[in-house]
């Protein structure tokens, strides 16, 4: 089972992964947006890793800590990264309420929580070249796995393959939402920043969690 301190490590592992990638983010965000997306993860997720640091985690619920990550990525980033992923972290934590500790299909209903709660948020469709394109098949494949029986880590892994075969294909696809949406045609061939940081940090997640 997985209780607040391995959340609390996941989120910390993301932080550290999503700075390591923060360049890279703003080098894609840079062909086809304004070249933030990596210096917006980054304050993001950092935020959040020192929130969630002040938490006292024996006293805190999943949910609670959940809702602590989506303020304080909110709060940290005005790009429109910020919402999408602050409504992930609010109804991932939504979908555990009243859980003191996570069965792996709890966490499964989070993840495919936190992939609906950014389409809804930010009303992308597959093939618009965002972040929906890496979150949902990664969603659809993570249930698909534990619906046939597989570990947690295995869901995850599955997650993370579909999330990357996700956000190769944005390049395939002409940009209908968001700030490189304007670019139409000349977005094609370029992956979606958006995509490629949800890689980084679905692959944190599997990485945290294991
Ligand atoms: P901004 O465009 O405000 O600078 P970021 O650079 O942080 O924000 O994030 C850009 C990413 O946000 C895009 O690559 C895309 O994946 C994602 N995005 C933008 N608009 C939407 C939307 N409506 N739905 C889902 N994702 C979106
Ligand atoms: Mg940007
Ligand atoms: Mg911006």
């Amino acid at each position: 089972t997985i209780d607040t301190a391995d959340l609390k490590r996941m989120f910390d592992t993301i932080a550290e992964a999503i700075e390591a990638d923060k360049d890279r983010l703003c080098r894609l965000d840079g062909v086809i947006g304004d070249a933030d997306h990596g210096i917006a993860m980054a304050l993001g997720f950092n935020a959040v890793r020192d929130a969630l640091a002040s938490l006292d985690l024996a006293a805190t619920e999943p949910t609670a800590l959940l809702n602590t990550a989506a303020k304080s990525f909110l709060n940290a980033v005005g790009a429109s990264s910020g919402p999408l992923y602050a409504t992930a972290f609010m109804r991932g934590g939504a979908a555990i309420k009243g859980k003191a500790t996570l069965a792996d299909a709890d966490f499964i209903a989070l993840f495919q929580a936190m992939a609906q709660g950014i389409k809804d948020r930010g009303k992308a469709e597959p093939g618009e070249k965002t972040m929906v394109d890496a979150w949902q098949p990664a969603a659809e494949a993570a249930a698909a796995a534990s619906v046939a029986g597989r570990t947690l880590a295995q869901c995850l892994e599955a997650a993370l393959a579909a999330a990357e075969r996700g956000a190769e294909a944005t390049k395939d696809m002409i940009a209908a939402k968001g700030r490189s949406s304007r670019l139409g045609e000349r977005s094609l061939g370029h992956i979606d920043p958006g995509a490629a940081s949800a890689v980084t940090v679905i692959g944190a997640m599997r990485k945290g969690l294991a």
